[in-house]
């Protein structure tokens, strides 16, 4: 059946004729945009940037400003269902967008996980562990807070930080001033250091029915604050990864979330037992997701396309032992070696520039059990 075009929620699931808008053009929304081919949808890409890799592998493209209102309202109008591969997309723009077509998941989310501090409260107010914190408006705010959350703490840009940009670490103390100014004299969060035995993360589906599907717990290690390397199962206990499962599908159902999201976490040393802590929210396809497109009967970007559809989502049932591996900067040069190894499923993002720790690629290796 041919979806009627409009802002009318009533004519769900989408047809396979529909057209999905994506905002953002990078390796995410590529692949997000391969997994809607093959459920038969149609993608137009909206992105600023004219070398983005989704271009590639799509009907259509609009390459303008995020603020770009003709731009936008065009790229409405061809479109029946839209989504987002990042989460800074300005407010302005999915307010604008939301009055014209369904954008999913709602704005709203996008409020509350772009200002780490928002974030920080929502989780909170969940009653779901994490670091102490306090926002840090001035440099005296800094010296308070200091006091109130102790050392070491990790002091953090509240928006648009990412894979480790924004943040100082502090150990012992220094000159407040010059640390507020270091990070741009902007509104910034501090959070107490979290001396974790390992960082872990849940990708969890929601469809439009409410139905929460989450693969299997990933722990997940860092180089230089990139991730490098994720592996499935995490080396946890039982009890672990039920809690971690818990607190992701928690934040879905509190958002009203339709679409993927994943949850960074700590998992911590806590006298004879163990916790767990939300670093992040990401209210998006995941970079420590990427295995399930080898890994698993329905890929992260699968389950993302179906919700937004108003398609059922996929029991996913994993494949084996999972190590995925990103190609970072110059470790796309390996990539021959690696198109060698049996069993290596290659991944490639179509970028010409590389700088260092930019995300080239990734390898994924299936173990069977
Ligand atoms: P983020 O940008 O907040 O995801 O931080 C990037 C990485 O920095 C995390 O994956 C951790 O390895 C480290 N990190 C961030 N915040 C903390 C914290 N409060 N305690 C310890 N490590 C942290």
């Amino acid at each position: 059946m041919i979806p009627q075009r409009g802002i009318s929620q009533d004519h769900w699931p989408l047809g396979s004729d529909a057209t999905i808008g994506i905002l953002g053009g990078g390796q995410l929304g590529r692949m997000l945009a391969l997994a809607a081919a093959r459920l038969g949808f149609k993608c137009h890409v909206f992105c600023p940037d004219h070398h983005s890799p989704a271009f590639d592998v799509v009907r259509s493209v609009t390459e303008a400003d995020y603020l770009d209102m003709a731009a936008l309202d065009r790229f409405a109008a061809d479109v029946d269902v839209i989504t987002y591969e990042f989460e800074n997309v300005p407010a302005e723009t999915a307010t604008f967008l939301s009055a014209r077509k369904p954008v999913l998941p709602d704005p709203k989310v996008l409020a509350t996980t772009q200002d780490r501090l928002t974030e920080k409260e929502f989780v909170a107010s969940l009653g779901i562990g994490k670091a102490k914190f306090a926002a840090v408006d001035s440099p005296d705010g800094l010296a308070a807070a200091l006091k109130s959350v102790g050392q070491p703490a990790v002091l953090k840009t509240r928006r648009f930080g990412y894979d480790g940009k924004g943040q100082l670490m502090i150990r012992n103390g220094g000159d407040p001033a010059a640390m507020f100014n270091d990070l741009g004299g902007q509104p910034l969060i501090l959070e107490a250091f979290v001396p974790f035995e390992r960082e872990i993360s849940v990708v969890a589906a929601r469809g439009r029915d409410g139905r929460i599907e989450s693969f299997d717990v990933i722990e997940n290690e860092h180089q230089d604050h990139i991730l490098k390397t994720s592996r499935v199962p995490a080396n946890v206990t039982h009890a672990v990864a039920a809690e971690a499962r818990r607190i992701a599908e928690k934040i879905a159902e509190a958002f009203g979330y339709v679409g993927v999201l994943a949850v960074e976490m700590f998992v911590v040393l806590d006298g004879g037992g163990h916790s767990v802590l939300v670093n992040e929210i990401a209210p998006r396809v995941h970079n420590s997701g990427h295995w399930t497109i080898d890994g698993a009967s329905v890929s992260q970007f699968e389950q993302h396309i179906r919700a937004v559809a108003g398609l059922p989502l996929g029991k996913p049932i994993g494949r084996g032992r999972i190590e995925m591996v990103n190609l970072l900067g110059d470790d796309v040069d390996d990539v021959g070696r690696w198109l060698e190894v049996p069993g290596a499923a290659v991944h490639l993002y179509g970028k010409t520039a590389v700088r260092a720790g930019r995300k080239m690629g990734h390898v994924t290796q299936v173990f069977p059990d």
